[in-house]
Formats: C-alpha cells, sequence, structure tokens
C-alpha cells in the first residue's frame, strides 16, 4: 500500500528519507503533481521510467529548494540569472549545460550533456526539497501518455502501488506544466507553460526562437 500522507512537518521528515533511501514520492508542486527520485541514485532514477512506463530517452526535469546547490551541477549563465531572478521560485524549467563533475544519473538527462532544473514555488514542494537537500527528478505524477495529475486522487489511479509515498497537498493550483527555455545557446522556448514566451522576451530583452515538439 502506498502511504498517502497529509501535509506535516513530521510527514515531510518521512517522505524526505523515502528519497533518501531510494524510494519514489509523489509530491505536489503549483504546476501538477510530481513523481520524485533522487536524482543521482541511478536505480531510483530508472524506477521513475518504470514506473511511468516512459520512454528513456525522454529527459526529466530536476528540482531544487535553493539556487546554491542547483548551481553546483549546472553551467550558469547570464541569461539564466536574469530568468531565475524574474520568475523562481515558479514555474520556469531552464535548460543548461552539465557541469562534468555532476553526480546527477545520467539517466535524467537521457544521455545529453544537458539537464532541465527548476526552482518550484509550492510551499510544500521546497518543504520536501529542502529537507531532502539534493535535486529531485520529478516528471508528472501519472503513466506516460495520460493526463498530469493535479490531486493526490489523480496520482493513485494512474500509479497506485508504484509510487512508495504520496504527499497530499490538496489540489495544484497551475495545472498546466513549467514552461521551459533551453539556454545551452541563443534562447529558445521548448514548451510553452504558465509563463509566456511575451515575459520571457521582455525579461531577457530579446525574441525567443520557439522549437516546440
Ligand atoms: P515532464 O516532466 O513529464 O513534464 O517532462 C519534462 C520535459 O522536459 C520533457 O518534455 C523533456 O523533453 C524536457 N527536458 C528534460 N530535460 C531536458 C533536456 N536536458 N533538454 C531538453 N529538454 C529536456
Ligand atoms: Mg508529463
Amino acid at each position: 500500500m502506498t502511504d498517502c500522507l497529509k501535509i506535516t512537518a513530521d510527514n515531510i521528515a518521512t517522505a524526505a528519507g523515502v528519497l533518501a533511501n531510494g524510494g519514489l514520492v509523489a509530491f505536489p508542486t503549483e504546476t501538477v503533481y510530481g513523481l520524485g527520485a533522487n536524482a543521482c541514485d541511478g536505480d531510483a532514477v530508472a524506477a521513475i521510467f518504470a514506473a511511468k512506463q516512459r520512454p528513456s530517452f525522454n529527459p526529466l526535469i530536476v528540482h531544487f529548494a535553493d539556487l546554491d546547490t542547483l548551481k553546483q551541477h549546472v553551467h550558469w549563465t547570464p541569461e539564466a540569472e536574469l530568468l531565475a531572478q524574474a520568475y523562481w521560485p515558479g514555474p520556469l524549467t531552464l535548460v543548461l549545460r552539465k557541469q562534468p563533475d555532476s553526480p546527477i544519473s545520467e539517466l535524467v538527462s537521457a544521455g545529453l550533456d544537458t539537464i532541465a532544473v527548476r526552482l518550484p514555488a509550492h510551499d510544500s514542494a521546497r518543504a520536501i526539497l529542502r529537507s531532502f537537500g539534493g535535486g529531485v527528478a520529478a516528471p508528472s505524477a501519472n503513466r506516460s501518455g495520460q493526463i498530469s495529475p493535479t490531486t493526490a486522487q489523480h496520482v493513485i489511479d494512474s500509479l497506485g502501488a508504484r509510487v512508495d509515498a504520496i504527499l497530499d497537498g490538496g489540489p495544484c493550483k497551475v495545472g498546466v506544466e513549467s514552461t521551459i527555455v533551453g539556454l545551452t545557446d541563443k534562447p529558445v522556448l521548448l514548451r510553452p507553460g504558465g509563463i509566456t514566451e511575451k515575459e520571457l522576451a521582455q525579461t531577457l530583452g530579446r525574441h525567443l526562437a520557439v522549437r516546440h515538439k
């Protein structure tokens, strides 16, 4: 049986312990419920792909509680700084070059030399990330191809016992996924989302290329 945990300090600590032991924890963010695993633990990351039946070539977003920890894993750029100042914590994901010595599992990036990173704004997401301390790979907590979950019940319906624990923080506010911006070369909008192309272009003072799937 999957533990469905209300948001309390004890349960946040329990959920962080599950992550530290290689388990999978679903937790609310401001966009949708994420299915989290320790991003540095290859077996735990592999368990995300297995639970979601997600193809291994589709890379994951890594979530952090604070900018200093996040910066240890990526090649930080002035444009990343501008966007981080404007939108983090919040529903924006940045794809940056990975630091060669980063211990984040290669499975997370599906073999690319980049990683997608984000600082979520949701209080419960931040609490579990802070308690865990490191990067948490977390795609949406649903089987691949199904609609992204915005309640704990959606997670149970889609993934059931494949999740070790679910933190139930009520319905998510945004309900759409994070906007993804690539910053490995000229800025490029890789996925539309909560933050618009116009807002991003204004913040960067330049046009963004658009490359949606
Ligand atoms: P999901 O977490 O299921 O909403 O999906 C994460 C999205 O981030 C997918 O569309 C991935 O293609 C994208 N993504 C994750 N990592 C990278 C990366 N290194 N480069 C480009 N896109 C990425
Ligand atoms: Mg998804």
